[in-house]
């Protein structure tokens, strides 16, 4: 299962036209995404940074934006639309756990 949806992300991406490498090595690098993409989901869901309502994390702020991630204008900077991105929570070193939540 793991396996099947690292391919779907990783011919969803175009990973392999992208990088020219055969589908099982892009297979194994769609994994580690997926993984990362699991982890992400539960640390968003947990996090007190992460705004439900927009999608937002209302701590992250970037000066620019990359062309292909969801973000939002906020004076000069843009905020995250994490609820698009949850690879960004899954390596996110600001990530704190909402009260209570803590094991
Ligand atoms: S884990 Fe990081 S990026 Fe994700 S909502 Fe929390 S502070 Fe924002």
């Amino acid at each position: 299962m793991v396996t099947q949806v690292a391919r779907a992300i990783g011919l969803k991406l175009g990973l392999p036209k992208l990088l020219g490498r055969k589908e099982d090595e892009v297979a194994e690098i769609a994994k580690v995404l997926a993984g990362m993409m699991l982890v992400g989901v539960e640390k968003r869901a947990r996090c007190i940074h992460y705004d439900p309502s927009t999608g937002l994390c209302r701590f992250l702020r970037i000066a620019y934006p990359l062309p292909w991630m969801s973000v939002d204008k906020d004076g000069d900077e843009y905020r995250i639309r994490v609820s698009k991105h949850p690879e960004i929570c899954s390596v996110c070193p600001f990530w704190k756990p909402i009260d209570g939540d803590e094991e």
